[in-house]
């Protein structure tokens, strides 16, 4: 049984490693900007009040994110294990998600915390070309989790939770690392 949070700064490479890894351990990989991507796509509700948030950097709000996860996590393929990416995103997600995981009786969750520099992660991400990959976008992006994610590591790190990876490395040296981590 496998779960696994992966925290870091935009760019720092997380939702590919996170899929990787996903796809490896045949646990689905469950990631909170994927699924409002798509929400927008397809024009539903949620992803009519997400939009304006995402467009320009912000967090949606806790309540539309948390009624995701608490949905997605009770999917039957979430019973086997899970990686969340991009949830949670600040202090009061993550303690949503804490009382969450004591209630469906999910519990021994690791936070791996794919660490990269602010310049790899800029260059990373205007070479990306998504919607809301414009460099004022970006910026207030990184500002956003400076100050609501970044939090998160202390908050890991007291419950002893927090695995650390170095994302500043090819792709193929995240994941060995990725892959040894979790089984050490
Ligand atoms: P990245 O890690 O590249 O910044 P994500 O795909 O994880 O991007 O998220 C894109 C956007 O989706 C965020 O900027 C935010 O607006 C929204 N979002 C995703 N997850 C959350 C969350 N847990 N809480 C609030 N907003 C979120």
């Amino acid at each position: 049984m496998t779960r696994l949070i992966f925290l870091g700064p935009p760019g720092a490479g997380k939702g590919t490693q996170a899929k990787t890894l996903a796809a490896f351990l045949q646990i689905p990989h469950i990631s909170t900007g994927d699924i409002l991507r798509q929400a927008i796509q397809d024009q539903t509700n949620l992803g009519m009040q997400a939009q304006g948030f995402m467009d320009k950097g912000e967090l949606v709000p806790d309540k539309l994110v948390e009624d995701m996860v608490k949905e997605r996590l009770q999917q039957p393929d979430a019973i086997t294990g899970w990686i969340l990416d991009g949830f949670p995103r600040k202090v009061t997600q993550a303690e949503f998600l804490a009382e969450l995981l004591t209630s469906l009786g999910q519990g021994g969750e690791k936070v791996i915390n794919l660490d990269a520099p602010d310049e790899s992660v800029i260059t990373r991400l205007l070479g990306r070309g998504r919607k809301d990959d414009t460099e004022e976008v970006i910026r207030r992006r990184l500002e956003v989790y400076r100050d609501e994610t970044a939090p998160l590591i202390n908050y890991f790190t007291d419950r002893q939770k927090l695995l650390t990876v170095n994302g500043n490395q090819s792709q193929e040296e995240v994941f060995t690392d990725l892959k040894n981590i979790i089984a050490a």
